[in-house]
């Protein structure tokens, strides 16, 4: 969750352009948004999370919420407990597909099923905005603006 300590305009403003103004998580773009995006810490500052650009992302407020100060979650197909997705450490295409619609978010990994789940990437409401992103070419983002904030 965004802290109550305040991060820099500019800092966030790096942030969104890494980012490519893009949900780290879900990959919503920031761009066709009433409002920005958050900025989230992937670590909580609780777990010892550092105040550094390298632990920070940006997250729609849906994602940041649901996320909260998680860290990890359960997997019922491994019956194991699995980090979430790191947007840092990991890369997006490695753990999530478009479904062949593009509607859906698919967790292909642990990682990544244990993510859609928690963040709830499908909900219905997302479901209907991508929908109609689609007609009016948003949606899904540009394949070279996934994983452009890898260095
Ligand atoms: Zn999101």
């Amino acid at each position: 969750m965004t802290p109550s300590r305040k991060i820099p305009l500019d800092i966030q403003n790096q942030i969104r352009q890494r980012a490519k103004y893009l949900c780290e998580y879900c990959h919503t773009s920031e761009l066709w948004q009433y409002v920005r995006f958050t900025v989230d810490y992937i670590i909580p500052i609780s777990q010892s999370g550092a105040d550094s650009f390298e632990n920070l992302c940006l997250a729609c407020f849906h994602c940041n919420r649901r996320k909260s100060d998680k860290t990890s979650g359960f997997d019922s197909l491994t019956n194991d407990i699995v980090s979430l997705y790191h947007p840092r450490k990991h890369l997006w295409n490695e753990h999530f597909i478009w479904s062949y619609d593009k509607l859906y978010i698919i967790g292909t990994s642990p990682i990544g099923r244990v993510t859609e789940k928690t963040l709830e990437f499908n909900r219905e409401r997302a479901i209907r905005i991508r929908k109609e992103d689609i007609i009016v070419d948003r949606h899904p983002p540009r394949e070279d603006n996934i994983n452009a904030n890898k260095t």
